[in-house]
């Protein structure tokens, strides 16, 4: 549920830097008003992945859509979410008779790769919770180095061919004779990241493997170690059981999410300290928080 502090389930990843958009994870009631009280602009959302279609984590997607199209949304948006999320969109866009300025693709998702292309690649697999659950895996593709022109230019060669084939780490026989390696010229390789945001779900052994080796895990964390049973009964984590799975899967920052209503003020940074008794690097998010994935040192 929503409280006067805390809004329901919302992730943007901001890739501005990368591809000029956002990716959106679960939307939430009251999502787009979040949205609006932040720098994020609505039409700059390129792709929406929906983990299950539970009521907190897909209310706001009508509005959402909607109003994408009047803020003069043109570009077009892919929803991924489990079987059922057609229906429920279409039906909803049908009724109220929205038209919709800007080409809507809807994927039924299945376990594993759901897209890829030079950029990124997103994973699935099913999690354990009392509706079909997924967990997304977000992987960033390793960048080659960037070309050192000023090397090159002060041997006196110029941008042209030259430099597309170095760029490639060919080696090139210029018309003088001179041999030049491509990898003298490039710099360091920067290695991708990798962002799991996982559904709703119990601790179940799909985890593991979508967060192994993670910049970011998202990870929910209903309830304190305390109300274990109840997270039991509710297919839910505690916060232990998150920093249980960041822990296994060697995963870098562990981010709290999803905490029930009945956790305010000092009882938040009780789950925190839960979590952190297993895995230190750990926060809990909050509205309108940010957590920047450092871009990953040099690879060898
Ligand atoms: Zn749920």
């Amino acid at each position: 549920m929503p409280s006067r502090e805390r809004n329901v389930t919302g992730i943007v990843l901001n890739l501005l830097m990368e591809r000029g958009v956002y990716w959106l994870f679960d939307c939430g009631e009251g999502t787009q008003q979040q949205i609006i009280k932040s720098p994020i602009r609505i039409g700059k959302i390129e792709k929406l992945f929906v983990t299950h279609l539970h009521g907190d984590h897909i209310y706001g997607i009508p509005g959402m859509l909607t109003s994408r199209s009047y803020q003069g949304g043109e570009s077009p948006l892919t929803i991924y979410g489990p079987k059922g999320i057609r229906q429920l969109i279409e039906l909803i866009l049908e009724t109220s008779q929205a038209h919709l300025g800007y080409e809507l693709h809807i994927v039924e998702i299945a376990e594993g790769v759901i897209f890829e292309d030079d950029q990124f690649k997103v994973e699935t697999a099913e999690l354990d919770h009392r509706i079909t659950s997924y967990g997304f895996r977000i992987t960033e593709k390793d960048q080659p180095g960037k070309l050192m022109a000023d090397k090159l230019k002060a041997l006196g060669i110029e941008s042209g061919p030259v430099f597309g084939r170095l760029k490639k780490g060919e080696q090139v026989v210029l018309p003088d004779g001179r041999v030049l390696n491509g990898n003298d010229f490039l710099g360091p390789a920067l290695k991708g990241r990798i962002v799991t945001i996982l559904g709703d779900t119990k601790p179940c052994p799909n985890v593991v493997p979508l967060a192994q080796n993670a910049d970011v895990l998202v990870h929910e964390a209903t309830f304190s170690e305390q109300k274990k049973n109840l997270a039991m009964k509710y297919d839910h984590s505690t916060a232990m059981d998150a920093a249980r799975a960041a822990e296994e899967a060697d995963a870098d920052a562990l981010i709290l999410t999803h905490l029930s209503s009945r956790y305010q003020g000092e009882d938040i940074n009780h789950l925190l300290q839960e979590a952190k008794q297993l895995h230190r690097h750990t926060y809990v998010a909050h509205d309108f928080w940010n957590y920047v994935v450092p871009k990953r040192s040099v690879k060898e």
